[in-house]
């Protein structure tokens, strides 16, 4: 982590949680983390109940997001939600080309970018998740992937939209798996990846841009991972389902204390 870059923690609560218990780990984070001034905090529940957490934390410095955005604002296209429709629920951020969206549901880099082109254009900021299969981290195309994603879902972003992205790095095989990134493989991508953002764009945009790790973070490997000069923060999964977890890990090296 770098010091002129404000950490940044984010909560992906992916398809969990009845309507009950998120609103009772929204309460729970509330409680532990919601003044929290060191970092930047974020989650994401499932859509129905964005309006109702957003809602809930509301004045907290807590960001209320969504998981996933259709590139249209209106229309026939049955179980997706648009970024006009997230904005109106109150999200403020939307997640963008999650492995689960790009592996299990086949959203291709050309759909990545028409979704991160929607959430700019609803004044939505957005996290853009990039990473590699073990499959291609094995073949040694690791970085191949981690450009190809970053240059087509970046292809129409300026400098300007570029300061409401956030990058998360999150290797495929990692995510869930109780596998995670050593904190030199993490670092190694995220400084690759920095260095793309300042040819592509300028230094001055590569030394601002927030980029995230996410892949089994829990909070006995954040701050060995957090110790990456370009490493700044974490989008976490199963551990932001707890409120005790994802609290520490927010409030890493320093004791528990929020
Ligand atoms: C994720 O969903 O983005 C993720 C990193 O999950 P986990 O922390 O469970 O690996």
């Amino acid at each position: 982590m770098a010091d002129n870059r404000r950490p940044l923690f984010a909560g992906n609560w992916k398809m969990n949680l009845t309507l009950d218990e998120a609103v009772a780990l929204a309460d729970g984070l509330k409680n532990r983390i919601g003044r929290l001034r060191m970092v930047d905090l974020a989650i994401t529940p499932s859509f129905p109940y964005v309006a109702t957490i957003a809602k809930r934390l509301a004045g907290e410095r807590i960001a209320v997001g969504a998981q996933d955005i259709h590139p249209g604002d209106f229309g026939a296209f049955t179980g997706s939600v648009s970024g006009v429709q997230l904005r109106s629920a109150g999200a403020s951020f939307v997640l963008v080309g999650h492995s689960e969206r790009r592996h299990v549901f086949g959203d291709t880099d050309a759909v990545v970018a028409e979704k991160l082109q929607s959430a700019l254009a609803h004044t939505l900021d957005a996290v853009l998740c990039i990473g590699e299969t073990l499959d291609e981290r094995d073949g040694g195309d690791t970085f191949a992937v981690c450009e190809r994603q970053l240059a087509e879902a970046l292809a129409r972003v300026n400098e300007t939209e570029l300061s409401r992205i956030t990058l998360a790095y999150e290797p495929v095989w990692a995510i869930g798996t109780g596998r995670t990134a050593t904190p030199a493989q993490a670092q190694e991508v995220h400084r690759i990846v920095r260095e793309w953002i300042e040819h592509r764009y300028s230094a001055g945009a590569a030394g601002r841009l927030r980029i995230l790790y996410g892949g089994s973070v829990k909070p006995d490997n954040v701050e060995d991972l957090m110790a990456g000069p370009d490493v700044d923060g974490a989008l976490v999964g199963g551990a932001s389902l707890d409120a005790e977890k994802f609290s520490r890990i927010a409030t890493y090296g320093s004791q528990g204390s929020a």
